[in-house]
């Protein structure tokens, strides 16, 4: 029997796939796009319907229907192949029972968890008043599948081991903690509300302290585990995406209930920072830029609507100055002081929630406001201000014609002359070179990461694979070692570091694999990889060349621009012998 993989081929173009996210042209025999990868004007994305692949000139993203689904949607393999083995209509039943990774143990007491606790929310009323008067209706209860447990200690973990999970699993889960006196529930005397990742399964949850006891967190998250990366999640987009996609916004607001709300205003496209990398505040900007990634890929336009308190107004800077680096078009909703879109909706009701969405103002016009109406009068203060809070986020536009009908703006509306402002900008743009090249950078690198991740786990799957078989058809210390020069390691220490994942990179090279040759797959993917990491090192020797420059060090400038031709020279040898 054909593999699920080839099955699901047979059955989708690649064509069909792309197009039902992106937008293709037709360019000769094949298509191309504006590539969702990263930011660019015209089109570099091309995809070749009768090898079933896509390539981009941009930035070297590459790969097949499955490769395309897991990076937009931020999903893993097994994520990937459920949502289109669904779509094709193929069943994965033969091959589901070998799902016995750790994984899906995990994903399969998440969902046993989610029962439990929607089935505790039915059994008490008080909650499920609770619900009520913040204004949920029963059905969107049920469709955000919340739940609730009392305060006890161990309700959880008691009713997950008379299903049958171990300890060591259920802690793994992120679902209890340890003790002198044995295991606990992490969640206690909460309404939880469980985080999906795209293809709905449920990853995570994020629980809100029911009785307020005057101790304990408002909010509480699941930690990052095996199938919870705050990275890679954004609360509610498994909900949001196709609405997302078709009203071409997307609104970014704080907390479960402002999402679920707005969802039921009928406002689908809402997703929540809640339990996600964008809600920490000592956000690392690589997860941010991954959060945001994935939603810029389904819209470019986003809505930040956060409370219009003054850690609001923080987490609108943040969140805004990353979307904007990424090429996004950042609008604000604002909101009054104190008030959260929860609040507006069951308060005021849907038609005050339209008028806020509506009204919602590009980011540089809604700072400018701001320092306008905090420095009422003294214009020397409000020239520092527009300077510190405003012209940086107008030097991080990607177009010139943007940034100079932005200065022109400010400049009519606070009579700051226009050249005094363009002088600023020049001033800043020194001042704040290292911060922009910093975000740009992690822009770059995120992207390069998550490829050469990508590539070095399908390489490999392969090896485990072929290693556990009688009669591997394939040389896999040849791999290895070809693996091992690239990524600059030892074999045994790259064997070693991946024994954990090794069922699940064996499950997605055998059901990738299995019935294919899969020899010039091999040979590609070692060369797309050796070219991801040519291409960062080709940065780093950029970023040395530059400091070299600065300090008009001449001697070392020729030598790294030596090395740098010679890097440029390798990229362009794989890329010559892709064209054979
Ligand atoms: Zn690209």
């Amino acid at each position: 029997m054909n593999s699920p993989v080839s099955q699901i081929k047979e059955r989708l173009t690649i064509e069909e796939v792309v197009s039902s996210y992106i937008k293709l042209e037709r360019s000769g025999s094949n298509s191309k796009a504006r590539c969702p990868f990263h930011n660019e004007k015209t089109p570099s994305f091309f995809i070749s319907g009768d090898r079933g692949t896509y390539y981009c000139f941009g930035c070297g993203a590459s790969g097949d229907i499955f490769s395309f689904v897991e990076e937009f949607e931020g999903l893993d393999f097994k994520g990937a192949l459920k949502l289109l083995a669904d779509r094709a209509g193929v069943d994965l039943g033969n091959f589901s029972k070998e799902q016995t990774g750790e994984k899906d143990r995990l994903y399969k007491i998440m969902e046993e968890a989610t029962l439990y606790f929607i089935s505790n929310l039915k059994d008490n009323t008080e909650a499920l008043q609770y619900l009520k008067s913040r204004g949920l209706e029963e059905k969107t209860i049920k469709e955000f599948r919340i739940g609730f447990i009392k305060d006890d200690w161990r309700l959880l973990y008691n009713y997950l081991k008379t299903k049958g999970y171990k300890d060591e699993e259920i802690e793994k889960a992120g679902l209890v903690k340890k003790s002198e006196k044995g295991y606990y529930d992490r969640f206690r005397n909460r309404i939880m509300f469980p985080i999906s990742d795209s293809s709905s399964r449920v990853i995570a949850f994020s629980g809100r302290l029911f009785q307020d006891d005057g101790k304990s967190a408002k909010y509480l998250n699941s930690p990052e585990t095996p199938i919870f990366s705050k990275s890679a999640t954004l609360y509610g987009l498994d909900k949001a995406k196709n609405a997302i996609r078709n009203n071409n916004f997307s609104i970014l607001v704080e907390g479960q209930m402002d999402l679920i709300l707005s969802h039921q205003a009928l406002y689908r496209n809402t997703i929540a920072t809640s339990g996600t990398a964008l809600s920490d505040s000592e956000t690392n900007k690589e997860n941010a830029v991954s959060n945001l990634g994935l939603v810029r890929r389904l819209s470019n336009n986003i809505v930040l609507a956060f409370d219009g308190d003054k850690a609001g107004i923080n987490a609108t800077s943040r969140a805004g100055k990353i979307a904007l680096s990424l090429g996004m078009d950042v609008k604000v909703a604002s909101l009054p002081e104190g008030v959260d879109p929860a609040d507006l909706i069951s308060k005021e009701g849907l038609d005050a929630w339209k008028n806020v969405v509506k009204n919602s103002k590009h980011l540089i016009e809604f700072l400018l406001d701001r320092v306008i109406l905090d420095c009422k009068g003294d214009e020397r203060k409000m020239g520092r201000e527009i300077k510190d809070k405003v012209l940086f986020f107008v030097d991080i536009l990607p177009s010139a014609i943007e940034k100079s009908h932005f200065l022109k703006k400010i400049s009519d509306i606070t009579a700051i002359p226009l050249l005094a402002l363009e002088d600023d900008m020049k001033k800043l743009e020194k001042e704040q070179k290292f911060e922009k090249q910093e975000i740009e950078d992690t822009v770059k690198n995120t992207n390069n990461l998550y490829r050469k991740d990508y590539i070095e786990r399908k390489l490999l799957g392969i090896i485990f694979w072929q290693k556990s078989l009688k009669n591997p058809i394939i040389n896999t210390d040849e791999i290895l070692a070809d693996l091992a020069l690239i990524l600059k390691k030892d074999s045994k220490e790259i064997i070693e570091n991946n024994q954990i994942n090794k069922e699940d990179l064996i499950f997605e090279a055998e059901v990738f694999y299995s019935n294919t040759p899969f020899d010039k797959e091999i040979k590609e993917l070692l060369l797309n990889l050796k070219e991801e990491y040519l291409k960062e090192e080709l940065g780093l020797k950029m970023r040395e060349l530059h400091r070299a420059e600065e300090e008009k060090d001449q001697n070392k400038s020729i030598g790294i621009l030596k090395e740098i031709n010679d890097i440029n020279q390798q990229i362009q040898n794989i890329k010559n012998g892709r064209l054979k």
